[in-house]
């Protein structure tokens, strides 16, 4: 690839319902997201984004996840523990399992049990709120 400015091509586009935006970053491998604002070269496929209210966009998801009725999956389950802000040592002391349970889970040797699905559930809910001390807002991604 020769090396050319990405600024001179880039053209802005907004995900649609027909073309979302898929959104990995999440952690979450099924989310995607319709009216993202981003910028893509057209040379080599870099593209950033910019998410206006991501600290919202992430609360939402975590209640869409809370919210589902099926037994929560590993990524799932990552993603409300970071919501937390815990280590997964931390998570596993928060739920009452020990470490190596957690770690079954996440390799899918073993699924939480309904209690303890449950319980994730509402330590998310009740869960300290995200605060906006960094900058997360801007996401710049190659591909
Ligand atoms: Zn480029």
């Amino acid at each position: 690839m020769q090396k050319h400015d990405c600024e001179a091509h880039t053209v802005r586009k907004i995900s649609t319902k027909k073309n979302p935006y898929h959104f990995v970053e999440s952690g979450l491998p099924n989310v995607f997201l319709v009216g993202v604002h981003y910028s893509e070269c057209v040379v080599c496929g870099t593209y950033t984004v910019r998410f206006k209210h991501f600290i919202g966009l992430m609360e939402r998801l975590k209640q869409a996840v809370i919210e589902s009725i099926e037994p929560l999956t590993p990524e799932q389950i990552r993603f409300l523990r970071k919501m937390l802000r815990k280590s997964s040592k931390d998570f596993a002391k928060l739920v009452g399992v020990s470490p190596e349970q957690v770690s079954r889970w996440m390799s899918r040797r073993s699924v939480p049990s309904k209690s303890a699905d449950r319980l994730i559930r509402i330590l998310a809910q009740e869960g300290t709120p995200v605060k906006s001390s960094k900058r997360t807002d801007r996401i710049v991604l190659s591909v």
